[in-house]
């Protein structure tokens, strides 16, 4: 009798195995096939309270390439935020260091039982997490996981720490290849896309749009005399500047659209869901932004304006991205013909 009950006990086990196993092959299947590093934190955090019974997760991440510190990513559930805290961990960090040489996951007490809670810690502490869990891929740590309590208020058990480590080197895998991808799409010194990457995400969104009839706007942007700034102000001050411009255009698109640095001192937007007029509203509002731009460089004041181009998706006339692109970059043209710092809409 006791042996047949000890029996069903380890069927139960070996079965709840499989299913873990499955589990873990369909959150591969699902992380790996999202690009997008926004997109992909959301999925990764979503995976971690289904799976670990929780309603509180957090992710610390690099906030971008050459970061030496990992950051609270603003995406998160469950914890509340005090801010007098940065919840910045160094990437040097002892307990970064405690984590990798040991690759496993962390409750505070122990924690504690390693180190004395130096500011990083203190602000990570107050969050009152269950769980740290190191995001460790190729011997690298590449974020952390931070999990609340059980649902239940049970502790993690050893199963469960060791299920949440297969899901979180799974997810260290798909940051690396999201944050690589990001990395060979995106301009260094704007931070913006890179022209190929626009044209080819804008591709696939045409093609989802035409037969949904979905309208899509592509505005072009190009400084005005940008050649004689850098001529009166150096070099220097121009890149400045382009950085400045880049981020205002980046604060007017949603993270739906894309907003790519087309070349040198010109700028392309891909408005999803956007019919011309109110492309034109937006191209107005970037427009305005950069005038009333107040630029402090050298302890000088300094003003520039910006010309732009709008041209909504017309399958009848875009045969191509391009052609799309190219109506735009005549409306730009048309702006520069009648007295810059102006918007203009293609025909
Ligand atoms: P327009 O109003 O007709 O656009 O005049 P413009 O002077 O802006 O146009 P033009 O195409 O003659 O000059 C563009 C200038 O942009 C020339 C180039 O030195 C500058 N530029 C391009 N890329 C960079 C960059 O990365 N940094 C800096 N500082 N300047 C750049
Ligand atoms: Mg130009
Ligand atoms: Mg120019």
């Amino acid at each position: 009798m006791a042996r047949s009950k000890k029996n069903a006990t380890s069927v139960a086990s070996s079965e709840k195995q499989i299913y873990d196993l499955k589990q873990l092959l369909e959150i591969s299947k699902s992380l790996n096939s999202v690009l997008d590093f926004s997109t992909l934190i959301e999925a990764i955090l979503y995976t971690c309270m289904g799976q670990m019974k929780t309603l509180g997760v957090a992710i610390f991440t690099k906030k971008n390439f050459d970061a030496s510190c990992f950051t609270l990513n603003r995406n998160y559930y469950g914890f509340e935020l005090d801010n007098q805290f940065e919840y910045t961990i160094p990437e040097d960090h002892p307990m970064i260091t405690l984590l990798n040489q040991q690759n496993a996951c962390f409750t505070i007490p122990e924690i504690r039982k390693h180190m004395e809670p130096d500011r990083p810690l203190e602000g990570l502490f107050a969050l009152h997490p269950s769980l740290i869990v190191p995001l460790k891929a190729k011997n690298h740590i590449s974020g952390l996981l931070v999990l609340g309590e059980q649902i239940t208020s049970e502790p993690y058990s050893e199963y469960e720490k060791e299920h949440i480590m297969n899901i979180a080197s799974l997810a260290a895998i798909a940051i690396n290849n999201a944050a690589l991808i990001e990395m060979t799409t995106t301009d260094m010194m704007t931070h913006l896309k890179l022209k190929h990457y626009f044209y080819t995400i804008l591709v696939e969104k045409l093609e989802i749009c035409e037969p949904q009839k979905i309208p899509l706007s592509v505005l072009m942007l190009d400084i005005d005399f940008f050649k004689r700034f850098n001529d009166t102000y150096g070099h220097a001050c121009g890149d400045v500047v382009l950085q400045m411009v880049a981020k205002v255009v980046q604060q007017n698109t949603r993270n739906q659209d894309m907003a790519a640095r087309y070349g040198g001192e010109e700028f392309v937007v891909m408005l999803c869901d956007t019919p011309a007029p109110t492309a034109m509203k937006i191209a107005e509002r970037i427009r305005t932004s950069i005038e009333n731009l107040d630029i402090l460089y050298d302890g000088q004041h300094l003003n520039l304006t910006i010309s732009i181009g709008v041209a909504e998706y017309t399958p009848a006339i875009d045969k191509t991205a391009k052609n799309l692109v190219d109506r735009a970059d005549k409306a730009l043209y048309n702006s520069k013909q009648t007295g810059r710092n102006k918007v203009s809409v293609a025909e």
